[in-house]
């Protein structure tokens, strides 16, 4: 049975985290606006809980099969993980993330700890630096590069050596990947992303395996977002828990036009490389040409928004290395390309164009 019961994922998605059908109960969990609650009930004081967030929880919690905890952001969710590893602890983690991820493993470095980094398709070498590693980071497909790791073979070996492992699931979601059923100890999200949907609001998630080994983390984590007081506002959480209902609609149609893009920019006279990992809304192009180049690709589009970002209804597109914080490792003229859910013949009018008009 999945961790959403016996409900298909697209039906837990609408119906997770609602109130119980009572007579003249609010269909919706509402807003919960109150900093403080009548002493001796479930919650106390909003730092440490609130309605809004148990129902989104819930909904993460069921569809990664954990326990979830909402955080203000990706990076509060990703600083709470990365606050599991000891001082001057070792961390593993792919020579290419998500840049506030490496920039926050740089930090760790500053203080003493160590990082191993590995070519994301690197299986062996990550296997082999496990050892007397605390702590495996995962990122897959990674961000932007969009290289797969082999999961199940990195989380056996974590599992199999006690190292503790983290997943961030961003990209793929909870439907295109459930880390935790391979044996992942901790999955992150940014909920910004795909699960809220729809650029309003900034959100993360922290969900931990519900055995033995994963209650202590998940205290930990609890206790690290009540006392750095990164907490989500109720307001930002129920827009994120409104995007999750349509996360399958949304996912299926723009996972659709990806893949259809992907095959007709391969070979397009002005793209050198794309880079698709074969799924998902996500995909990059090395620009046939310089970064400014690929800046004037960005700037000649109507349809898809120049913004940095990803995982809206609206497609995305940006030139990452515009970013003073992205890595070396990414190439300077690699767009990197969120699809949303557009007519894909209007995506592809418009990006042809744009790529046309640049060289
Ligand atoms: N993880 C990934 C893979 C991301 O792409 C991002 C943001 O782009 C983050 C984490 C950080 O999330 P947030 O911007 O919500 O803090």
């Amino acid at each position: 049975m999945s961790a959403t019961g016996d409900l298909h994922v697209d039906t837990f998605l609408v119906s997770a985290g609602r109130p119980l059908p009572e007579p003249g109960a609010p269909v919706n969990q509402p807003v919960v606006l109150s900093s403080t609650y009548v002493a001796d009930g479930t919650v106390n004081y909003a730092r440490t809980g609130n309605p809004t967030w148990t129902a989104f929880e819930e909904a993460l919690g069921g569809l990664e099969g954990g326990r979830a905890l909402v955080h203000a952001s990706g990076m509060g969710a990703i600083s709470a993980a990365l606050s599991l590893v000891p001082a001057q602890g070792t961390v593993v983690a792919p020579d290419t993330t998500y840049n506030g991820t490496v920039q926050l493993l740089e930090a760790l470095e500053q203080a003493g700890g160590a990082v191993r980094r590995r070519h994301a398709t690197d299986t062996a070498g990550f296997v082999s630096d496990l050892d007397g590693a605390d702590l495996v980071w995962i990122e897959s497909p990674t961000n932007p590069l969009m290289d797969v790791m082999d999961l199940r073979t990195v989380l056996d070996a974590a599992r199999a050596r006690g190292v503790l492992s983290v997943v961030d699931n961003t990209l793929p979601t909870p439907l295109g990947c459930r880390p935790l059923s391979l044996g992942a100890d901790v999955v992150v999200h940014s909920a910004t992303k795909y699960i809220a949907g729809h650029s309003d609001v900034l959100l993360g998630v922290t969900v931990v395996a519900d055995d033995r080994r994963g209650a202590g983390i998940g205290e930990r984590l609890m206790r690290h977002r009540t006392l750095s007081g990164a907490i989500a506002g109720p307001l930002e959480v129920y827009l994120g828990l409104r995007g999750l209902r349509t996360l399958a609609l949304r996912l299926e149609r723009a996972s659709a036009t990806a893949a259809e893009l992907a095959g007709r920019l391969d070979g397009h006279p002005a793209v050198e490389r794309v880079r698709y990992p074969g799924s998902g809304a996500m995909l990059s192009i090395d620009v046939a040409g310089d970064a400014d180049a690929a800046e004037r690709v960005c700037a000649a589009t109507h349809v898809w928004v120049h913004s940095t970002s990803l995982g809206g209804v609206e497609s995305q597109l940006e030139r990452r290395r515009r970013q003073p914080s992205e890595p070396e490792t990414v190439p300077d003229n690699l767009i990197r390309l969120s699809v949303g859910i557009e007519h894909v013949e209007d995506l592809w009018a418009d990006l042809d164009q744009a790529l046309r008009a640049a060289p």
